[in-house]
């Protein structure tokens, strides 16, 4: 039983020149430019010629609790299982942001002996992309105000500037701001705020766009705000969107890196699920997908926020259909949607369990509306008790439900060798997949759908802001978009603290947001934030760096 913290373990492993994974990966020498001697970005310009034709294998889980369930854990774990058994495989994650790193729910590299290495510099500033994103979208902010201060051209209303800038750090100190103070000489006053970087649409847009033509095409899109007679302002009326694809020219190469069993794996954008779409690049996904056969990714959290995501927004526009889902489940969560408060999780209790199994009963109903069949993965932790983990398999068999005891964290990839056999037994048999909603729906009924068909609530109440917004962008043609839902990922509900499967409750939107760069409408439910704050303790209080540059604490 391991008893070492993530970084120890990673410290303890030894890694391979990034030119053995890359060579290993099939990437041709000219594509890579190594980061140093363990990381590096492929050019993908070198890659043209190949087809994007792996498997894809989303990785979900149920509604988690405030610690994480272990899905990068298994993504990884599976991707090693996948390996051993000679297949030829390639993991595509997100990367972190320095606001969770510092704050409470930790890095994004997996854990035990199932992560992606080197996992501190992931963890930290990996290969500058979070800062070139933060640049880009901040310079955008800067070309906004010199243009009002410079005689305002283009009639730019102050008080309808929508874009904000951003930082990658919790700081709920500058969620709403004024900005050009000082007088005349220094800018023109008016309202902003800031958002954390994950949530900046120059990090959505990133993470959906093809190649450096789409990006450019999608930031020129972007809607910065309306002019004085309402009409919508865009990146191409300020003539920028040359200058913003140009700082992020190196960023958008995808990241490789290897997991402790030497897997190659690209590690690249990061938006957040719960504020905004949740799935790392088209771009490392469809590179991966011309490399290996078989791509295994995730999105973030539950089934009702990253994967409806995924399904309806990345893989609608990376143009491949998702062959298998995973859904990872454990037994403390299973624990807490039954009842038991976050201090009992290490008592045996099988009826809390059976209790709060409605809660992964949605998840796997949620994955066949997808038309995909789903593959429980039971990521087994140290206290649960033969007798729950028993429930939850057997609950799985008497509903036909494919399911695997994964033990990745302790044993790396041949602990999930089981789910890998149940997963590669749905890649080949045909899968049906379909979008949960067609793009010519309204905004309302595409909400509507999603509310009533993957959250199982009743119906959707629209503040009157959100109604005017409606207005808005029925008025300029947007209704062709999805959603982009932003809602709390710990209950199906907009309330946090609503566990299990409820049904019968309203979903209130708040605001909608139109990102026609990202090609997405969000919608903010209850009262989620787009820039978070740092809890009592953070995380960074652990924190420290020895006298040799290494990191200490950080996981
Ligand atoms: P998620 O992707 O769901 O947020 P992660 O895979 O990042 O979760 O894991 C969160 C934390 O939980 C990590 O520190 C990891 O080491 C730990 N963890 C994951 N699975 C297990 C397990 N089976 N036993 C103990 N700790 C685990």
């Amino acid at each position: 039983m391991s008893h070492l913290s993530d970084l120890d373990i990673a410290k303890q492993s030894t890694l391979k020149p990034i030119s053995e994974i890359a060579e290993k990966a099939g990437i041709p020498n000219e594509a890579i430019e190594p980061y140093g001697h363990f990381k590096g970005k492929v050019n993908i310009n070198k890659l043209e010629n190949l087809d994007s034709k792996g498997k894809v294998v989303l990785v979900t889980a149920l509604s988690p609790t405030p610690a994480g369930e272990g899905k990068s854990t298994v993504t990884v774990g599976l991707a090693d299982a996948f390996n051993q058994l000679n297949e030829k495989v390639m993991v595509a994650l997100r990367e972190p942001s320095l606001g969770p790193v510092f704050g409470m729910k930790g890095g994004a590299t997996g854990g035990g002996y199932a992560q992606v290495l080197p996992m501190e510099e992931i963890n930290l500033h990996f290969n500058g992309d979070l800062h070139a994103i933060t640049t880009a979208n901040n310079a955008l902010s800067a070309f906004i105000d010199n243009h009002i201060y410079q005689g305002n051209e283009l009639n730019i209303d102050s008080r309808r500037v929508e874009w904000k800038r951003v930082l990658d750090m919790n700081d709920r100190e500058l969620r709403q701001v004024v900005v050009g103070l000082g007088g005349p000489g220094r800018g023109v006053p008016r309202e902003d705020g800031f958002d954390i970087t994950v949530a900046s649409e120059i990090m959505a847009i990133f993470c959906l766009s093809n190649n450096i033509k789409d990006l450019k095409e999608n930031i020129s899109n972007i809607t910065i705000g309306y002019t004085f007679d309402r009409k919508p302002v865009t990146v191409r009326d300020l003539k920028v969107e040359g200058a913003l694809t140009l700082i992020l020219k190196e960023a958008i190469k995808p990241n490789i890196v290897q997991t402790i069993e030497g897997t190659p794996a690209l590690v690249h954008g990061g938006p957040f699920a719960n504020i905004a779409h949740g799935c790392n690049s088209i771009i490392a996904t469809n590179t991966a997908r011309k490399l290996a056969d078989i791509v295994v990714t995730e999105s973030g959290f539950g089934s009702d926020l990253g994967a409806e995501k995924f399904m309806d927004i990345k893989a609608r526009k990376a143009g491949f259909d998702p062959s298998a889902v995973v859904i990872v489940a454990t037994i403390r969560a299973l624990k807490m949607h039954g009842g038991v408060n976050k201090d009992s999780l290490k008592t045996e209790d099988v009826e809390a369990v059976k209790k709060g199994i409605v809660n992964l009963e949605r998840h796997v109903n949620n994955i066949k509306q997808f038309g995909v069949e789903p593959v429980v993965a039971i990521n087994a932790f140290i206290h649960d008790t033969d007798k729950e983990v028993q429930f939850v398999l057997d609950w799985c068999k008497e509903n036909d439900i494919k399911v695997a005891l994964t033990e990745v964290w302790e044993k790396g990839g041949k602990g999930g060798i089981d789910l890998a056999k149940e997963v590669l037994s749905v890649l080949n048999s045909p899968q049906q997949f379909k979008h949960l909603y067609d793009l010519d729906l309204s905004i309302e009924d595409k909400i509507n759908t999603i509310v009533q068909k993957v959250y199982g609530g009743k119906s959707v109440n629209f503040s009157d802001k959100a109604l005017k917004q409606l207005k808005t962008i029925k008025d300029n043609g947007w209704d062709n978009y999805p959603v982009c839902m932003a809602k709390t990922q710990y209950s199906f509900t907009d309330d946090a603290k609503v566990l299990g499967a409820p049904t019968d409750f309203n979903i209130t939107i708040r605001e909608l947001s139109p990102r026609t760069g990202a090609g997405f409408i969000v919608a903010l439910t209850g009262d989620i934030m787009t820039m978070p704050g740092l809890p009592k303790k953070p995380a960074a209080l652990n924190m420290d760096v020895a006298e040799d540059g290494s990191a200490i604490g950080l996981f």
